[in-house]
């Protein structure tokens, strides 16, 4: 037995795809952890160039709505932020091509998503998964399966913050390792697509996910608010029409029966039994009101992955994380100054623990602050984090580290 796994080890690590580029991740749900040194390299040389706009983070209001200070223009004459302005990127997705409806979930992988993975499976349907870093590391044989079901994978950030108040490093880790978690835990996918948390982005956080990670922004033109009821059973979803299950899906049925032009990109969560199976009953109606129901890049007949046509592969794992979007080697910005990186890194640093929980306080602040501010908020707000927080964080310290040795041996 002992022989047979020393005799395994070596190869799986002489296996170009399936060398980690990290052994160590970030605490689970850690905010805006510090990022490697190559996303910080690709980040400066892209700032050098003037691909990133220089404007300060946004801070939330008690409301827990980003605000910007000092008269900041949130409009496309100035940052461009969706939360206040609805403001959409040049290279955004928000809505499907007429008569075609967007299969896709937020904040997985979790054990609550495995039901959801064998009905889509069993009915031949590619979904896109906007998957939680932690949680991949956390559940990875649910991850396992969601690429076995042929479900496309993309980004939806570590620890699930309001993005636009992460500073530039914070934006770097958040994204950075939840696509490293993504590659190390598949055969070498680099993602092309992510979804901020509550759809909260501005140009400043756009232009990192696109210029330094190769990230294609996709956002909704539905919202079924499901993660209310899948954190809040009962009547305290009134204020989203949602007094339980038949609710929602008489709420998915309405998409079915709507308008087709554009087409459906709705918001939804595989966090949970009660919102899973509402999209599972419902499912039949989109083929019975004649939508073409795919992934979101089948959509526009796009590539999965920025190495890889869909899960098929083979993925060129000589595309590095963080290298920027048009490159597939690593030393195109391994010469840029490091002089930001080494300040804004250090402001990284404090910023979180100041201003974000610790963690060890983390389980409360994303558990207990987060649905508090999303039920005040627009209706419009991912507001899975509050599901996942609670469902995920426990014993994720100890799976952490499990996966680390697990990747070694
Ligand atoms: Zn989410």
């Amino acid at each position: 037995m002992l022989a047979s796994l020393l005799f395994l080890a070596p190869l799986a690590l002489a296996s170009p795809l399936y060398k980690r580029q990290s052994n160590t991740y970030p605490e689970p749900l850690q905010r805006g952890p510090p990022p490697r040194q190559p996303w910080i390299d690709t980040y400066n040389a892209a700032k050098a160039a003037g691909k990133i706009p220089s404007f300060a983070p946004a801070r939330l209001n008690s409301d827990g709505v980003p605000f910007y200070s000092g008269g900041v223009a949130t409009d496309d004459k100035g940052v461009c932020s969706w939360s206040q302005a609805h403001c959409f990127g040049d290279n955004d997705i928000y809505d499907a091509p007429d008569g075609m409806y967007a299969i896709n979930f937020d904040d997985g992988p979790v054990p609550a998503s495995i039901p959801l993975y064998n009905f889509l499976e069993k009915e031949n349907q590619t979904g896109t998964h906007f998957l939680i870093g932690t949680n991949v590391v956390d559940y990875p044989d649910a991850f396992k399966k969601v690429l076995d079901i042929g479900g496309h994978v993309a980004v939806h950030t570590w620890s699930h913050p309001y993005m636009t108040t992460m500073d530039d490093m914070q934006v770097l880790g958040e994204l950075g390792w939840t696509a490293q978690a993504i590659f190390d835990h598949s055969n070498g996918i680099v993602p092309a697509f992510w979804r901020p948390p509550y759809g909260d982005a501005d140009a400043r956080v756009r232009a990192i996910a696109e210029e330094v990670f190769g990230l294609k922004l996709v956002g909704w033109n539905r919202d079924s608010n499901d993660w209310c009821l899948n954190d809040n059973p009962g009547s305290a979803c009134a204020a989203y029409g949602l007094s339980g299950a038949s609710d929602l899906e008489a709420e998915l049925r309405g998409w079915q029966t709507g308008a087709k032009s554009p087409g459906c990109i709705g918001l939804e969560h595989e966090t949970g039994s009660l919102i899973v199976n509402a999209f599972i009953s419902t499912y039949p109606g989109i083929k019975q009101h004649g939508w073409d129901a795919r992934c979101v890049p089948d959509l526009f007949n796009l590539d999965w992955y920025q190495n890889g046509k869909n899960n098929d592969g083979p993925f060129d794992t000589s595309f590095v994380i963080g290298s920027g979007p048009d490159s597939n080697s690593t030393s195109s910005a391994s010469s840029a100054t490091s002089s930001a990186s080494s300040s804004a890194s250090t402001a990284s640093v404090s910023s979180s623990g100041s201003a974000r929980a610790s963690s060890s306080a983390t389980v409360s602040s994303a558990g207990v602050a987060v649905p508090s501010k999303d039920a005040q908020a627009s209706t419009d707000k991912d507001s899975g984090a509050s599901a996942l927080s609670r469902s995920s964080l426990a014993g994720s310290v100890a799976v952490v580290g499990l996966v680390a040795v697990a990747a070694l041996a």
